[in-house]
């Protein structure tokens, strides 16, 4: 079925407690407004849930939405969003996947999928095409998501794609996510154990019609030019052999990850991973490849390889440990940045005790750190108490473990200590603190490697700090008159207004989610810029747009996030570290105090408050603002 841009968008309704489903239009202007993906299921989630919405009852939704070039041959452009009301933090849940799944719902004919009320017995949704059905899953209900993958892809053939929930779903683990494509898991989304509350064991899709385009001819100029650049970015060179865009320019640490993962890894078929040309590039068809000892075999994809050198530093394991860690969070279905580190930081303070796993937690034990993740999957033993994410977990297990507690608003944040792991850096600080699902900086800076001052890859190909800047000044898609403010005036990229950058990368960041463009390939870089993405987008719909509409865009996204939390009762208190952060030493050992006092942050997020146009008391965007940014709730 053909997909006109300039009609209004199709939203599939798929009703478990009556196994009914309904097709509705997206309202155009909403279409225009927020885009797809990120945007649509934010604004879709605001009309549909309150503070009153029980995460895992019937009345909670579940919004599976492909960005709006998803599926087309926009660059990196596969991205599909997963949204809901977020059993861990009762706020937004929302995460971004890859994989095939959002091209063949787009060529089923939808271009966004919401999920309500609940199964009594666990059924699967096939949806082919127009035609649809729930169909019983006891034989699947217990598999974890490769054997579910697999199992349908028999079932159905392989020109389908999968979503599927694994153990810790079913048991609804608060921190659990479906899996997509076997591969690609929406980690932060929490949507596994609202998925396995329904009942609902997976979603299969295969889609036989084409997308179509406004304009043809401007669409494949623009996404020509806009590959171009991308392949231009000089940073590539030093990141090709490792294979992760941020590799080397995130960490500046001196650490060589080529010579470290270099032998562990080898080149997937193109083409497979994501329906993405640019996976090559950026490594992301890279896998494990482990030839002998405890983890030969291991399945898993590589994308994103700082990951696994994290984990594995994180734990104190190796990286085929680490490979494994990854690959049994993906089978089980939970997200990998669940309450573990803090388990072995209570463990470390001796709060928790052999008494209360069952074995000692000590770091580069791999198998008890295996053993670990299986109890908090299946909610064996001490692992119910883990199932409920680091705040809830705290409150049960007492002896002072809520003073350690590592969350931004309920979220627990990615890196093990973020004090020592962001010091210096208050845009990322920043982008952790103000991301209105919580603990992460995937709605800020993250990923951006160019500065401040000299990025990490211009040094390892010997390019000098002002060769750099001049460099980056040229480069980076940001209209004159931003760039003049962020980088003064001569401009000069050692000290950027960072709080200027943030709220940048906050608008970018939530259009790539909107659109469907991949962080993995945009944001690094910067290749990406609203310049680009506007012709892209005009040249697919029709819509006549400009850079610093895409932006605004970008801006009003952000903003009806921001809105949703305030409504679930957030406030400005929530925008900080917990108190301990600020006032005890880090376990961490390197880097003892925080890197940025309670008072400096304030000082800084009152700032940033200002320049976004909210109240600094509640935190809630001024009424000026919603006016100016066209909100309507
Ligand atoms: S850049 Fe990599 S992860 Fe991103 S869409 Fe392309 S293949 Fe997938």
């Amino acid at each position: 079925m053909p997909l006109p841009y300039d009609e209004k968008g199709t939203l599939l309704v798929a009703d478990l407690t009556e196994k009914k489903t309904q097709i509705k239009p997206i309202p155009r202007d909403i279409h225009s407004k927020y885009y797809l993906g990120l945007g649509y299921n934010t604004w879709l989630l605001n009309q549909k849930t309150s503070p009153d919405t029980d995460p895992f009852g019937a009345e909670n939704i579940v919004i599976i939405s492909p960005g709006l070039l998803t599926g087309t041959d926009a660059p990196a452009s596969s991205r599909v969003e997963v949204t809901t009301k977020s059993p861990l933090t009762d706020l937004i849940g929302t995460g971004n996947s890859g994989g095939h799944w959002g091209l063949r719902l787009k060529k089923a004919g939808y271009d966004a999928l919401m999920i309500k009320g609940a199964s009594k017995k666990p059924v699967y949704l096939s949806i082919q095409d127009h035609k649809i059905q729930f169909i019983d899953a006891e034989s699947l209900w217990g598999l974890d998501t490769y054997e579910t993958t697999s199992q349908l892809t028999k079932r159905h053939g392989p020109e389908t794609s999968i979503m599927t929930i694994g153990p810790a779903g079913e048991r609804l683990v608060r921190f659990a996510a479906p899996v997509f494509d076997k591969q690609h898991m929406p980690g932060r989304c929490h949507a596994g154990g609202v998925l396995g509350s329904k009942k609902l064991k997976a979603v299969l899709v295969k889609g036989t019609g084409t997308i179509k385009l406004h304009d043809p001819d401007a669409f494949n100029e623009a996404v020509r030019e806009s590959e171009k650049r991308i392949r231009s970015y000089p940073g590539w060179k030093a990141r090709a052999k490792a294979g992760s865009m941020g590799t080397i320019g995130i960490t500046d640490t001196g650490v060589d990850y080529d010579e470290i993962v270099g032998p562990y890894l080898k080149r997937g078929p193109q083409g497979v991973y994501c329906p993405c040309m640019m996976e090559s590039l950026y490594g992301c068809n890279l896998l494990a490849d482990v030839k002998d000892g405890p983890y030969s075999g291991v399945d898993v994809a590589c994308a994103g390889i700082t990951l696994y050198s994290g984990t594995a530093e994180r734990y104190g394991i190796s990286l085929p440990a680490a490979f494994h860690f990854n690959e049994l969070c993906q089978r089980l279905g939970m997200d990998m940045f669940g309450p573990f580190f803090y388990a072995y930081e209570l463990s470390q303070r001796g709060i928790l005790t052999e008494k209360h796993l069952g074995f000692k937690l000590e770091y580069g034990d791999e198998k008890a750190l295996m053993k670990l993740l299986r109890m908090v999957a299946y909610r064996e033993g001490f692992g119910d108490v883990l199932a409920e994410g680091s705040t809830r977990a705290a409150q049960i297990i007492g002896g002072g473990a809520e003073r350690y507690i590592p969350t931004v608003k309920g979220l627990e944040v990615m890196q093990p200590d973020a004090r020592a792991a962001l010091k210096g850096n208050i845009f990322t600080v920043l982008s952790v603190l103000t991301n209105p699902r919580g603990g992460d900086d995937l709605k800020g800076t993250h990923g951006v490697s160019n500065y401040p001052g000299h990025a990490s890859w211009a040094i390892k190909l010997g390019i000098s700090e002002e060769e750099h800047s001049k460099w980056l000044l040229d480069w980076l898609d940001m209209p004159p008159d931003y760039k003049k403010i962020v980088f003064g005036d001569p401009q000069d990229t050692a000290n950027p207004d960072e709080l200027l950058i943030t709220i940048w990368y906050n608008h970018l960041t939530s259009v790539y989610n909107s659109l469907g463009f991949c962080m993995f390939a945009s944001s690094v870089a910067d290749a990406l810029g609203p310049t680009y993405q506007a012709r892209i987008y005009t040249a697919a719909t029709g819509v006549q747009t400009k850079a610093d509409e895409i932006m605004e865009a970008g801006e009003r996204i952000f903003n009806l996030m921001r809105l949703y939390v305030n409504r679930m009762g957030v406030t400005s208190k929530d925008d900080h570290w917990s108190e301990t952060y600020y006032t005890e030493p880090s376990l961490a050992g390197k880097e003892l105090a925080p890197a940025f006092s309670k008072e400096e942050t304030q000082r800084h997020l009152n700032r940033y408050y200002k320049l976004r146009g909210w109240d600094p008391e509640t935190g809630k965007p001024l009424p000026e603002t919603l006016k100016r940014l066209k909100i309507v709730l």
